[in-house]
């Protein structure tokens, strides 16, 4: 059994590493190629592979949108079929956000709760500074559209399950965990939910998603993130874009490194959460 302090050493190291990973996205080339988007679910229909998408709204409001780029769909596609053979069914759990979906899932009181607890049992109790809540922050709810992959149409989030029982391909948590079981390759989970996180990361690197090493349901491609991840220098073909979903036309991002909500919004909010907590 790892001791408190182990853990929270863990945990304070991947998540520095983690702050690291978002500057070096931020610093990252990108040559937008404007490619627009297709449907997840369309394309399952169609292909007959079987998948499963989530039915509850992202921040508790808003409807998930199921659409990547384009070239993308059919690897998704392929996963799934890989999955299906060996007796697994992909489930989507989140997909394209919006610049205005991210903002509101970051802005989240319970979001900023959540990260204070985190500090809080990080320091042994003591409260944050507003610059520790900033660096946690920035890891684990993406505040700029170039970090944030899913604004790219480029990264999935998903669960697993067996096709035999219905049982999910368990990973030590079910999606979204924010703990130090989090990173992929966490030493506090049991050994069979590293075995099954590995077997589903290989399916999904074998087509070209690349894990997030922060945590363990986040796969994305050819992306700032995508190309970090495979050392490939050459820039990204997909960066940040507002998607209009009638035209189904992509427009990039006009400033993908500008913070969504402004620091001293973000600092006012770290100091109404510690007040909330104190
Ligand atoms: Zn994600």
């Amino acid at each position: 059994m790892a001791s408190e302090e182990a853990r929270r050493r863990y945990w304070a190291e991947q998540l520095e590493q983690g702050y690291d990973l978002v500057q070096e996205i931020q610093e990252f080339p990108v040559a937008e190629c404007g490619e627009n988007f297709a449907s997840l679910k369309e394309a399952a229909a169609t292909s007959g592979v079987e998948m499963r998408f989530s039915t509850s709204p992202i921040a508790g409001q808003m409807e998930r949108v199921f659409w990547l780029r384009k070239s993308l769909v059919a690897d998704v596609i392929a996963i799934a079929q890989d999955m299906n053979e060996r007796g697994w069914i992909l489930k989507i759990e989140d997909g394209y956000r919006s610049l205005s979906m991210q903002k509101r899932l970051g802005a989240k009181p319970e979001i900023f709760d959540a990260i204070l607890k985190k500090c809080v049992w990080e320091n042994g109790g003591a409260l944050p500074s507003v610059e520790q809540m900033f660096r946690r922050g920035s890891v684990l709810v993406a505040n700029v559209p170039k970090v944030g992959t899913h604004m790219s149409g480029t990264a999935i989030d998903i669960s697993v399950f067996r096709a035999s029982d219905g049982t999910e391909v368990w990973r030590g948590n079910s999606y979204l965990e924010m703990s130090e079981r989090t990173p992929m390759r966490s030493p506090f989970i049991e050994p069979e939910a590293l075995e099954n996180r590995l077997a589903i990361t290989a399916i999904l690197e074998s087509h070209g998603f690349m894990h997030f090493p922060f945590e363990f349901w986040h796969y994305n491609k050819d992306d700032a993130l995508g190309h970090i991840l495979t050392g490939n220098p050459a820039p990204a073909r997909f960066g940040p874009v507002h998607w209009n979903a009638n035209s189904n036309t992509v427009t990039p991002v006009e400033n993908p490194g500008q913070p969504l909500r402004p620091l001293p919004e973000i600092e006012r909010e770290i100091h109404e959460a510690i007040a909330r907590a104190s």
